[in-house]
């Protein structure tokens, strides 16, 4: 193997005693090969600390451009932390380690302050260095942008910061070592039935990331996928060398001998469902309000239209993720006036689970499997929405669990 990168998460770094496991697995992946890059999260809680406390001294009137680049850099400092404290970990062990910060590894962004968008990671010194052998431990999360100011890449950025490196170094793999051994058919703690899948396509990988997954941060899947980086997932518990026959390689679909119909089963309680009812009926109706929706930085998901009671009226339906809704509302509510609507209900007590599978494209009877399973726990679906490879349905939130099981269940995805 000619390049290495390790990408260690917020669990795999808790402590002190955590960091010393993580440097003996990196010393114990040399043998394999000598140029190593490891990128590092923050110590787990860290960042929710920093978050809270820049939420604190802004106060509830800071909003935007005005919070947005100062947020980064408070946010940013739990990777440089671990960062720092790795490299000295190793140096313990005899090893030659250095940090990297997302400046001096020159890993560009935009100016989306809280979740920048990576634009290039082009640093030759970075590249020698690593070549010659030091290892290279590189603070996930974080970037610069063209003003030369500190950015982030949103919550669970440092996945996209590995597979940003391994790309730039043109690394044979990306380790992403985190707290479960592999990517699963569900999240594990939902259901000890979930099983570990060996190997997943890139495809599947974003579908079930995007749907909630939080493995992989969803950029992380993009990223691999558009630059061909073999990323495995797997365990940083298993002490300095992983057991064989463990771990999930996300790869291209034509290296995947027996596919599925479904492979997956995601969830995601971060959802809020708008219900408005009784909006005028004439051409440009849905452009203004998605339009509104859009310029405010509303994310929009699912949507449904249909016939209101009211001759000549429509009720729209959308989501959008609950984090936005405040902000959605007062964006809606200023365009009645525009936008002619009976009412608006908000419910943010909703859940959406999703199952996925790239088998889809050729069986039929997928989504009957899906209505009867929940029917059959009583569960009422309130939105549907479909592509290629996956079926998502919202449902109220206090069923989650028992959705996500039964249609583990009922795929036939449950561990003997
Ligand atoms: P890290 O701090 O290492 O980045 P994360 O907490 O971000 O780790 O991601 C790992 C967690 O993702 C697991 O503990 C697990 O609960 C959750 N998870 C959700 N869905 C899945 C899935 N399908 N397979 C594996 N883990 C999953
Ligand atoms: N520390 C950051 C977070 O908690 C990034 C990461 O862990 O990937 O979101
Ligand atoms: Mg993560």
């Amino acid at each position: 193997m000619k390049r290495l990168v390790l990408k260690f998460g917020g669990t795999s770094v808790a402590n002190l005693e955590r960091i010393a496991l993580v440097a003996d697995i990196v010393a114990a992946r040399r043998a394999e090969c000598r140029s190593i890059a490891v990128v590092v999260s923050a110590m787990s809680g860290t960042t929710n600390q920093l978050v809270e406390w820049t939420r604190g001294a802004a106060g509830p009137d800071l909003h935007g451009k005005d919070y947005d680049d100062e947020y980064d850099v408070v946010v940013a400092s739990g990777e440089q932390v671990t960062a720092g404290l790795l490299a000295l970990a190793l140096r313990r062990k005899g090893l030659k380690a250095r940090s990297w910060l997302g400046w001096q590894l020159k890993l560009a962004t935009d100016e989306a302050h809280g979740k920048a968008r990576i634009t290039g990671c082009d640093n030759p010194d970075f590249i020698r260095s690593v070549d010659a052998g030091e290892i290279a431990v590189v603070a996930g999360f974080q970037g610069v942008d063209d003003h030369g100011r500190v950015s982030t890449l949103g919550r669970g950025g440092s996945d996209t910061s590995a597979v940003a490196v391994a790309a730039a170094l043109k690394a044979d793999l990306c380790d992403i070592y985190t707290d479960v051994d592999g990517v699963y058919t569900t999240d594990p703690r939902i259901t000890p039935k979930a099983r570990r899948i060996d190997k997943i396509s890139y495809e599947e990988m974003l579908e079930l990331a995007s749907l909630g997954a939080k493995v992989l941060q969803t950029r992380s899947v993009e990223l691999a996928m558009n630059h061909r980086v073999p990323v495995r997932v797997l365990s940083s518990f298993e002490g300095p060398v992983a057991k064989p026959n463990t771990g999930t390689l996300v790869c291209d679909e034509e290296q995947i001998v027996e596919k599925q119909v479904v492979s997956g089963v995601a969830y995601s309680r971060d959802e809020a469902k708008f219900s408005m009812i009784g909006v005028e009926d004439h051409p440009g109706v849905a452009a203004t309000i998605f339009g509104a929706l859009a310029d405010a930085g509303v994310n929009v998901d699912m949507i449904v239209q249909a016939s209101a009671k009211t001759e000549g009226r429509q009720n729209i339906v959308f989501t959008c993720p609950d984090r936005d809704a405040g902000h959605a509302k007062a964006v809606l509510e200023k365009l009645n006036g525009n936008v002619g609507y009976e009412s608006m209900t908000v419910s943010r007590d909703v859940a959406k689970v999703s199952v996925i599978g790239v088998g889809m494209r050729s069986h039929a009877g997928v989504a009957k499997t899906m209505f009867q399973a929940l029917s059959s726990k009583g569960i009422n679906i309130q939105v549907i929405s479909t592509s290629e490879i996956k079926i998502s349905v919202l449902i109220d939130a206090s069923y989650t669990e028992l959705a996500v099981r039964a249609l583990h269940t009922a795929y036939g995805l449950d561990s003997d």
